[in-house]
Formats: structure tokens, sequence, C-alpha cells
């Protein structure tokens, strides 16, 4: 059982109804945080609050496209308190660059990089007034590498890196720390092939290049969990002196080549 390290604080986390975002709110709840998922869908985040309200956790839901100024900015008017930011919001796109529109580039650029600056910005009286404010944002590392048919998501992911080291600096003067986790392949609903067809970590390729070669290192995809216990340590008191960083939680896969 996690000590309540985090007690008497309160986290908004993004994208929370499901996967990624929603094993970061039952971790940090754990930890005695309250907690409070946030998605554009809606229904999804207020089963998974139920859920883990279920086991005795402090989590709450609010339907919220983070995109939409309007309704980021209710957001931050409704939430009088929040002492731990994760913009982990994100869609998946892997459009070959000869069938790319601009409006679809354009999209992916809006959820997955400029919305972790927006929501930031929105929220920084109440991670000002903390006095213990953090801000993760949840990149990839295919924002810190080139892979196939994936423009619009690795532009994205590796502006949010960089957007993390501005605004650590930025933020610093609040005592706000900004960090960045960049996780590998996780097992999530994001694992699903774009055209439906099957479990990206089941398939022949997979197996044959990052399990059976160990392109991946440790040999297997992540469990969301594992990305959540990271994201815990930037998020608590463990971390202190440590802003504007990036980590990769991949298995070893960016060590290798
Ligand atoms: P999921 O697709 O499982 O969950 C993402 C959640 O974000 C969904 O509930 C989704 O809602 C929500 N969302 C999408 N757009 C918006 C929006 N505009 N406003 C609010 N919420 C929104 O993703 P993962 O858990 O797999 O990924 C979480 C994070 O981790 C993402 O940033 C992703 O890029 C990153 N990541 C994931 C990896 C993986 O292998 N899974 C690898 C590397 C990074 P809806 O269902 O309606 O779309």
């Amino acid at each position: 059982m996690p000590t309540k390290s985090l007690e008497g604080r309160s986290a908004i986390i993004t994208g929370g109804a499901r996967g990624i975002g929603a094993a970061i709110a039952e971790v940090l709840a754990a930890r005695g945080c309250g907690t409070i998922i946030v998605d554009i869908d809606g229904d999804e985040a207020v089963a998974t609050a139920a859920r883990l309200a279920a086991q005795g956790l402090g989590v709450t839901a609010r339907a919220c496209d983070v995109t939409d100024p309007a309704q980021v900015a209710d957001l931050a008017g409704a939430t009088p308190r929040v002492d731990i930011l994760v913009n982990n919001a994100a869609i998946l796109d892997a459009t070959p660059i000869d069938q790319l529109t601009r409006a679809r580039f354009d999209q992916v650029q809006q959820i997955n990089q400029n919305a972790a600056l927006w929501v930031t910005r929105a929220m920084l009286p109440q991670l000002r007034a903390s006095g213990r404010g953090r801000v993760l944002n949840i990149a990839s590392i295919m924002g810190l590498r080139g892979s196939a048919d994936s423009l619009p998501y690795s532009t994205a992911k590796g502006g949010l890196v960089n957007m993390t080291r501005a605004l650590a600096v930025d933020l610093a003067p609040d005592g706000i720390l900004v960090n960045c986790i960049c996780p590998g392949f996780v097992d999530t609903r994001m694992a699903i092939l774009p055209d439906g067809s099957g479990h990206e970590h089941e398939t022949a390729w997979f197996r044959e290049i990052y399990l059976k070669h160990g392109r991946i290192p440790l040999r297997r995809p992540a469990q969301p969990e594992e990305i959540a216990r990271a994201a815990a340590f930037f998020c608590g008191d463990d971390c202190l002196y440590v802003t504007g960083q990036v980590l990769a939680v991949d298995g070893g896969l960016s060590a290798t080549f």
C-alpha cells in the first residue's frame, strides 16, 4: 500500500478516462491526492472515476475538450485548487505523407501539443498559489525519434518535449516544476491498429523486431501502471530539484539502435 504522500493535494489528469491517464489518476489518488479525470469522453470519465471511487479513492470526473478555449476556461473556473496538472490527452495518427491534409496535421498539433500549453496557462493561478506546483507532460518516444507515417504525431510530441523545457524555465520563478515522460510501447487502446485489424503488440513484425531481437531490451510492452509510477515521482515530493527534464519510460528502447 503506498503512503499517502500526496494527501491534501489536488490533481487534474487530461485524457484520464482510460489507458495511461486512468492509471496515473489511480496511482496519484492512491497516494491521497484528490484527482479530477478530465476527458472529451465524459461518460467514460464518469465511469472510470466511479470505478476508482468505489475502491475508496478520491476521484471525480469532468467532461472537457482540451482544445476548446471556452471549455478549458470553464474547467479552470470550476477548479479552485490545482497542485498537479498532467497533460496526457492525445490522439494517434498514422497518416502517410501523401495522404496528409493540412486540416488533419493541424488537428493533431492542437490536441497533442498546443492544448498542453493552453491548459497549463489556464491553470497558472492555481499552480502558482499551490507553492509546489507540478506540470507533467506525456509525450512519446515518437517525440524523440522519427518513424514511418508519423509526421503529425511525431511533430506534436517533439514540440511537447521542448515545450516542457521552455515552460520549466518560465515557471521556475513560481516554484512550478515542469517535466515530461516519453512512453514507449504501452498496452492501451492506442495500441489497437488504426484500421482495427488487430493489436500492434500481437503482430508478427512487433514480435520479431521488438521482442525476439530485443529492440525493446526488456522484451515486452509496458503496462499503463508502469508509466503511472514514473509519473508519481514527477508529481510528488521525491521530485524537488528536477525540472525541464524528459524521461523515456520505454523498456530501454531509446537506449539501443
Ligand atoms: P488512449 O487513447 O487510451 O486515451 C487517451 C484519452 O484522451 C482518451 O480517453 C481520449 O478520448 C482522450 N482525448 C482525446 N482527445 C481529447 C481532447 N481533445 N480533450 C480531452 N480528452 C481527449 O491513449 P493512451 O492512454 O494510450 O495514451 C495516453 C498518452 O500517452 C497520450 O498522450 C499518448 O500520446 C501517450 N503515449 C501512448 C503510448 C502507447 O503506446 N499507448 C506510447 C507513447 C505515448 P477519446 O476516447 O474520446 O478519444
